[in-house]
């Protein structure tokens, strides 16, 4: 059943449920090693991640290494990338002990689920997703690898080979969620004769699913429009002035038809923990000027402490690794017990 806001199933609303039984919840959630975590990531899903975390909801973040290659030939600075992502992580307090942290490259029986879930959807399937064709928009590949086109079904591979059930992620997700509930459906109704394998997750969007990045496009590392949660209070202050805006002088929060500064009304409310309505009024006829000096200050308060927390984690690249290694050990574990389920449930156990 969907709810009226399009995006959860179920009865009650997705929040409620979670709420009244965090121990029914599994989350799972990533993003690709391509640059540095940035605003969009943080109010579109990390702060969820770290709020399910301390729900008590089991949380697995994955680092989607292979994914990097959808959009370009070469996956460049790889390790450093990881890395960052880890202390972007520990640094908005994802809890290493309560949350496992992994790469999908270092889970080979992940891996393995990507051949079956293949052959349950159709070329068809594949082509009609939105978030894709964007994507090919923007890629820098000289020719669409097939890696695009499947990345989607490797991220049913990612979600379901810790059969979670609850993905926190911004909207350009919704599709790739759809398609793996899709393929936990068809994979139950084709093998499950013993029960159902594997549970048909829920996206959970937050207030700021697709904020908007500088040039007033989707904000994404990899489109050189992002405010980095590790850039320095004079680099934010620089970025956020060079934002684009529109022409009318008084500010007003209208997401249809001011997208940009509405976008940039609500980061600040999410900083301050506002109504972006209130906080439009307050600048009036202040105009962009005062709508980016609010945004700069708000900015660099609400991140001032997460900063200073990646700067001390980022003294011990050991620990780093660490955590990383003992992530993959324990979704090596759990993705071999669900290949032996999906084995036996294909009648390939031999
Ligand atoms: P890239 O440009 O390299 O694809 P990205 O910025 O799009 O990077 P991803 O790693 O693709 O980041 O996405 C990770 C997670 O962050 C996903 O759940 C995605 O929906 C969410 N996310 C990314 N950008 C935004 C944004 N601008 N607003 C809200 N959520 C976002
Ligand atoms: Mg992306």
């Amino acid at each position: 059943m969907r709810n009226t806001d399009g995006t959860h199933y179920g009865t009650g609303t997705l929040e409620q449920r979670v709420l009244e039984d965090p121990g029914k919840f599994r989350v799972l959630t990533g993003d690709r090693p391509t640059g540095r975590l940035h605003l969009g990531h943080y109010f579109g899903t990390l702060q969820n991640r770290v709020r399910l975390q301390e729900l008590g909801v089991e949380t697995f973040v994955l680092i989607a290494d292979y994914q990097v290659l959808t959009d370009r030939d070469v996956a460049h600075h790889l390790s450093e990338n990881v890395e960052n992502l880890v202390l972007d992580y520990l640094a908005v307090g994802l809890d290493p002990a309560r949350s496992t942290i992994f790469a999908h490259s270092a889970i080979p029986a992940l891996n393995q689920l990507l051949l079956p879930f293949l052959s349950l959807v159709s070329v068809a399937e594949l082509g009609r997703n939105p978030t894709v064709k964007d994507e090919i928009v923007h890629s820098r590949q000289a020719a669409v690898s097939g890696l695009m086109f499947t990345y989607p079904v490797h991220q049913a591979a990612d979600i379901l080979f810790c059969k979670s059930n609850l993905v926190p992620a911004g909207q350009d997700q919704l599709p790739h969620v759809e398609l793996t509930r899709t393929i936990a459906r068809r994979f139950n109704t084709r093998y499950g004769r013993a029960g159902d394998v594997f549970p048909e997750p829920e996206a959970l969007l937050s207030a700021a699913p697709l904020l908007l990045g500088t040039d007033g496009g989707k904000m994404s590392k990899s489109r050189g429009n992002a405010i980095a949660l590790a850039d320095g209070v004079d680099e934010t202050a620089r970025l956020v002035r060079g934002a684009k805006t529109d022409s009318i002088r008084y500010i007003s929060y209208d997401p249809a038809a001011r997208p940009e500064v509405s976008s940039l009304l609500l980061l600040a409310a999410l900083c301050q923990n506002r109504d972006p309505h209130e906080v439009a009024e307050e600048i009036g006829q202040g105009g962009s000027g005062a709508l980016k000096k609010v945004v700069t200050e708000a900015v660099n308060e609400h991140l001032a402490p997460i900063r200073a927390r990646r700067a001390d984690y980022a003294k011990d690249r050991g620990y780093l690794r660490s955590v990383l290694q003992r992530g993959n050990e324990r979704a090596n574990t759990i993705a071999e017990a669900t290949l032996k389920e999906v084995r036996g449930a294909m009648g390939t156990s031999y």
